[in-house]
Order: C-alpha cells, then structure tokens, then sequence
C-alpha cells in the first residue's frame, strides 16, 4: 500500500453562504476514509482564503480551532483561483493531493474512489463531470468551442474536467518544476505525462453564493491557456503575410497589365503596386518578428526540459 497522508486543497473567495455546509460535508467524508483506513490519519482540509471580503475567513478559522484535520491559508489579496490552489499545493505536505471548488459543485464522494485509484498506481486522477446539464446554454455552447479551438491548434485538454483531480506527490514535485507566471494548471498537470485516469460524476448547481466567474474572467482564463501553451497566434501572423505577399504578386501583376492597357487613371498603378509591396513585407515581417517572441516567451517560461518518473541504480 502506497503512502496515504491525504491534503484537499480548497480555493474560496467569498464563500460565507456556503462554506459551512462544504466544511461539514468534507469532514464526515474525511472521517469515513480514515474509519475505512483510505487515509492516514493526519490527512487534511486545507482552505485556501483568496483575500475574501466577506466572513469566509472568520468561518473558517472557527472550524479550525475545534477540529485540527482543517487548515487555513490566508492570501494577502485576491491572486485568483489558479494561484490560490498553487498556494495551497506549495503550502502542504502530503503524499496524495485533492484539488476540488470550496462549494462543492464536484460530488466531493469521489475522492473515495480518486484515492482507490491512487493505491492501484496512478498518479494523476481527473475528475469528469458526465454532462453540463447544470450549465447554462451559454456556458455549454462556450466550453464547447473552447474545447474545439483548442483541439484544433493541437493542445489537448480533458473536456468536462476543471479543477477536480488528485495528485500524487509525485506529480506536485513536477508541477513545482513550472516557473511561469501566467498558469494554467489543467494544461500544465496534463503536460506532466505521468500515468493517469478519469472518474466521471455528476455535476451538480451551486447550493449557494454566486460563481466568482463572469464571463470576462472566463474568456480571461482561456486566453490564458491559448497563450500558454500555444504559439499559434504569432504563427497565424506569419502565415497572413505570405498569403498576403502571394496575393500581393497577383495585383502588381493586375496593375501593371492596367497601365499598360490604359484602364487606369495616372498614379493608380503605382500607388497599387507600392500598398500591395509593402502590405506583404509588413505583415510578413511582424510575423517574423512573432516567430522570435514565441521563442523568447518558450524561453522565459522556463519550463523543465524533461520530466524523470524514475530511476534504478543510479
Ligand atoms: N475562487 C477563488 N478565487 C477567485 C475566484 C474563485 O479562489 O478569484 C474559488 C471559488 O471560491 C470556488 C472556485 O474558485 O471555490 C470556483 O469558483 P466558482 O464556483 O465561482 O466558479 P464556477 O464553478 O462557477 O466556474
Ligand atoms: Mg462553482
């Protein structure tokens, strides 16, 4: 049996309504694993308060006087969701890690079998929800092309997965390896190779509070995940500019055979020629430019250049 000190790390920002209740759900699941000998003993809730302004962080620090297995971190500001989980994962020691929403919108009865999976091997266990019946048409019809644009210029991400999975420490060790600053974790953990499953549950509607994400935060975020992990833009740029040179050629060409057949008034044929000339050379040349920023960006990122699971003998 694989090592078993079991940490959930929970984001909340503005959570009052409901953080009680998923504080009193998560620790009958945790007592019901520990009673099942799933977990050790000295296994954790750990909120992560991402500068809430209202009484999150009071209810919080309530629960973790009388109950140790809970654990409270507080930011100084709202860093937002994505480095509030990162604070968390930093901030812990553990051998299994649960990520997961504080309002419990993912059936939290899962990480039962997330960490029946863990002790079969796997280091990386996502949470799927079945369907979005939950969401709104918007928000389906949003994820939907999201999850296609971003196939289509080849970076794969799990559909229906948020930030619902469990790691292994294996996998959080890697995960510290990622020194940018721009993160989008679903990419970066799917980026770890390790091996990994699904368990698929359904979604359920928020019991209380709003969602912290407008519309604008969402497209934000998966702006985010494009510029991460993909050049594309830039290469699009470069691939606009030959197109436009190409096309540029023809129109010279059109010009040219104008003035020569007197279709044309004086000084169209070289204003024609000059706009097509130099609109191909611009744009060819921002593109160029975009190939070294995309090789800069790869470069500041930083990221490890290879990733050991193990090694024997050594
Ligand atoms: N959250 C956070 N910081 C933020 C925004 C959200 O820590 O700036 C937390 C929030 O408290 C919740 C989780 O991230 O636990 C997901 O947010 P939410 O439920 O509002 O998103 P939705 O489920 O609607 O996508
Ligand atoms: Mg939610």
């Amino acid at each position: 049996m694989r090592d078993n000190k079991l940490a959930i790390i929970l984001p909340c920002y503005n959570e009052e309504e409901i953080i009680n209740h998923s504080i009193e759900q998560l620790i009958l699941l945790l007592n019901s694993m520990i009673n099942d000998n799933l977990i050790s003993k000295d296994s954790k809730i750990v909120f992560v308060d991402d500068g809430s302004k209202d009484k999150t962080k009071e209810i919080i620090s309530n629960h973790c006087k009388n109950n140790n297995h809970i654990a409270l971190i507080e930011l100084s500001r709202n860093f937002g969701q994505q480095y509030a989980i990162l604070a968390g994962l930093n901030s812990t020691d553990a051998d299994m890690y649960v990520t997961m929403d504080s309002d419990l919108q993912d059936d939290c009865n899962m990480v039962i079998e997330m960490v029946k999976k863990y002790q079969q091997g796997y280091e990386i266990i996502y949470g799927c929800r079945k369907k979005r019946e939950t969401d709104s048409f918007f928000k389906k019809t949003t994820a939907f092309l999201f999850y296609k644009f971003m196939n289509l210029i080849n970076i794969n991400i799990r559909q229906n997965h948020s930030e619902f999975r469990l790691m292994s420490k294996t996998a959080v060790n890697m995960l510290k390896g990622y020194r940018e600053k721009t993160i989008f974790l679903r990419g970066i953990v799917q980026n770890l190779g390790l091996k990994s499953t699904d368990v698929y549950y359904d979604g359920r509607e928020r019991q209380a509070g709003k969602t912290k994400y407008s519309f604008f935060s969402l497209l934000e975020l998966a702006w985010c995940a494009i510029t991460s992990f993909s050049i594309f833009p830039l290469r699009l740029i470069t691939f606009i500019g030959a197109m436009t040179s190409l096309l540029s050629g023809f129109v010279m060409i059109y010009a040219i055979v104008s003035y020569i057949k007197h279709y044309s008034i004086p000084g169209w044929t070289s204003m024609m020629i000059t706009t097509a000339f130099f609109s191909g050379i611009i744009i060819m040349s921002l593109g160029i430019i975009g190939e070294y920023l995309g090789k800069v960006l790869i470069e500041v990122k930083d990221r490890p250049l290879y990733q050991i699971e193990k090694s024997t003998n050594l």
